[in-house]
């Protein structure tokens, strides 16, 4: 025995890999793969030296300013963090903290009950259709509290406001908290109603449509109440989470609107083109909304497709669980990368 009794034993959260060969193509792990806004080079060009002796801004508040501007809210109703994955793990810890179970489907991102764990809190999976929807009925019954992304990953299916209002609407004593991580790739957001209900809170990122998750920058919104219990919160955990650079150059990507309207529509452009050739080719998938596609073929399993893509250096993600093992998720590149895929899966399943 000894030590090991009183040791937090956790099983942590496995990400997609980091591929050291800058050859490979990387469609794993739901990164934009265009760059930055040239704004936040610039930015980045701009960072006293100087100043990085010093604490940063614990409120953030020029990245605040700048969110709460673009979505027209106070800036009280807005909370930062280092990606939305801290901003996550601090609303689960502040808001989560009863003793009836929280609820989030059971195919669903897979950090959430890595988190519950960790902190301990009760949770029930609620699972998905057979087409992977969320079945309203499941979240309307006595609970501590419910999370899931829209569009929902890995599925990619987008789910209808008028739903999860009526969630949300049913679960006013606890927090509704709706991650939209991947709302830029033609979703509508949620964010509307922070104003009607006091229990909503949506949690977004710069790493996806904003081209920054190696900044991690994430960020939540939500009535003042929620924010101020969040904050109080993370500053017992951790107060300087937000670095110079990070609030410097998340500030000017916010800012660069044309631009990032620009890269998003590329990436939605690029994936309904995608869906068409793939369909071409035999493969099923969900109609996602979001960066990247949930894909199986007619003949060939997903895990055989898996290793051989995998050994030509195209990285994807796979799952080998339960309802999902015949499913690949394919993150939307370059049209450059895109085809360079295709065509390997032309001359693979031609073989
Ligand atoms: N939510 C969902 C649904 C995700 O897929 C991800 C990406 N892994 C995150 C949150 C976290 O992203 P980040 O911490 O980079 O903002």
């Amino acid at each position: 025995m000894g030590f090991e009794q009183n040791i937090r034993k956790v099983e942590p959260y496995v990400a997609g890999e980091q591929p050291k060969n800058p050859g490979v193509i990387k469609l794993n792990t739901n990164e934009c793969p265009y760059p930055p806004s040239p704004l936040v080079k610039e930015a980045e060009g701009k960072i006293d030296y100087e100043k990085l002796r010093l604490y940063p801004d614990m409120n953030a508040e020029k990245l605040v300013d700048a969110l709460a501007e673009y979505y027209q809210v106070k800036p009280s109703q807005v909370f930062v963090g280092v990606g939305s994955d801290d901003v996550l793990s601090m609303a689960f810890l502040t808001f989560f903290n009863g003793s009836l179970p929280v609820l989030f489907p059971d195919i669903t991102y897979s950090f959430y009950d890595v988190w519950a764990d960790l902190y301990r809190i009760p949770y029930k999976t609620c699972p998905l259709t057979e087409d992977f929807h969320i079945r309203k009925e499941d979240y309307l019954v006595p609970n501590g509290g419910i999370i899931f992304p829209n569009p929902n990953a890995p599925t990619g299916v987008l789910e209808e406001i008028s739903m999860i209002e009526e969630i949300i609407r049913a679960n006013q004593d606890v927090v509704v908290i709706i991650d939209e991580a991947y709302i830029d790739f033609g979703g509508e957001s949620v964010l509307p109603l922070i104003d009607k209900y006091e229990n909503l809170l949506v949690v977004q990122t710069f790493s996806k449509s904003r081209a920054m998750a190696g900044m991690r920058i994430g960020y939540a919104m939500g009535n003042e109440k929620l924010i101020r219990y969040l904050k109080d919160a993370k500053f017992s955990f951790n107060s300087y989470t937000m670095n110079l650079p990070s609030i410097e150059m998340g500030t000017a990507a916010v800012k660069d609107d044309a631009y990032f309207k620009e890269t998003t529509g590329k990436i939605i452009a690029t994936r309904e083109r995608v869906k068409k050739e793939m369909k071409k080719l035999g493969f099923f998938f969900t109609d996602s909304m979001s960066n990247f596609l949930f894909a199986g073929h007619e003949n060939v399993p997903a895990g055989e497709l898996f290793r051989a893509l995998k050994e030509n250096d195209i990285y994807v993600r796979y799952w080998n669980k339960d309802r999902i093992s015949n499913r690949l998720r394919i993150t939307i590149g370059t049209d450059e990368q895109m085809d360079r895929f295709l065509e390997f899966l032309r001359s693979y399943l031609n073989n």
